[in-house]
């Protein structure tokens, strides 16, 4: 295998339930309910995987697709200081692409594939990559459609990582059930969406929760490969913390 990468997530506990961080030719899925952290978390790998590979980065640029709107400079910059960067550096390193629809989405994959021939990039961040195809086929008899061209994504994701040996971050949402009283509907923290098109491709699968004030917990998720530990860490002003 070539030389494969760990990115840090800025919190050695979470660094070490990762075995070191996220790897790059592999594909990271975290999913949790909305405030979980997930878009946090992808921001400071944003800033960590520009950071010399010494102190476990990538040194490569970073692409964020943002399909929410979710994007926030002024939280790179934040971060960028923690880690002692040049936050005008660090942000021009970023390709950000926002995605209007799911077709858009899987057609900016073959823009930023071209990026990544010209420069090296450590990084690709599709925050959601689920958002979108929920709402494009979110019809009765819609869902093996939707499961088809998220298949699709999916797979190029991964053929992706491996071409450019970049760590592919995913941001995915839980579903919601009903709760037992009439039409009401609640998120269950343990079911991401997507089903077995995103289990499949997803190396990693991280499951977040919101623990106590800013703390939250990260849970390996159906890994053949790690065991299904937990580790505690912060969200801060200057990102994920330990
Ligand atoms: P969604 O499903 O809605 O996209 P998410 O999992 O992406 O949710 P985030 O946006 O990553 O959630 O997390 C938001 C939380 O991060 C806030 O509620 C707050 O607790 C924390 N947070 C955000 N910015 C800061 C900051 N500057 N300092 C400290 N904590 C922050
Ligand atoms: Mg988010």
């Amino acid at each position: 295998r070539k030389n494969l990468i760990h990115i840090t997530t800025g919190s050695s506990a979470l660094d070490e339930l990762l075995g070191g961080g996220i790897e790059t030719s592999s594909i990271t899925e975290v999913f949790g309910e909305f405030r979980s952290g997930k878009t946090q978390l992808a921001h400071t790998l944003c800033v960590s995987a520009q950071l010399p590979k010494s102190t476990n980065g990538a040194e490569g640029r970073v692409a964020y697709i943002d399909t929410e709107n979710c994007f926030r400079p002024e939280r790179i910059v934040e971060i960028a200081e923690r880690f002692e960067l040049d936050p005008e550096e660090v942000l021009d390193n970023i390709l950000v692409a926002r995605a209007y629809t799911s077709e858009h989405q899987i057609e900016l994959l073959v823009h930023i594939a071209a990026k990544m021939v010209e420069e090296t990039f450590g990084l690709l961040i599709v925050d959601s990559a689920t958002a979108l195809f929920r709402v494009d086929y979110s019809g009765r008899g819609e869902l093996s459609e939707r499961q088809q061209k998220l298949n699709r994504f999916m797979s190029q994701l991964l053929k992706l990582s491996e071409q450019f040996n970049v760590a592919v971050f995913i941001t995915n949402q839980v579903m919601s059930t009903p709760d037992g009283s009439a039409g009401m509907f609640v998120a269950d923290p343990k079911k991401p969406v997507g089903g077995h098109v995103i289990a499949h491709a997803s190396t990693t699968r991280i499951m977040l929760r919101k623990g106590r004030g800013e703390q939250r917990v990260a849970k390996i998720y159906d890994s053949p490969m790690l065991a299904e530990n937990e580790a505690t860490f912060e969200v801060s002003s200057g990102g994920v913390i330990d």
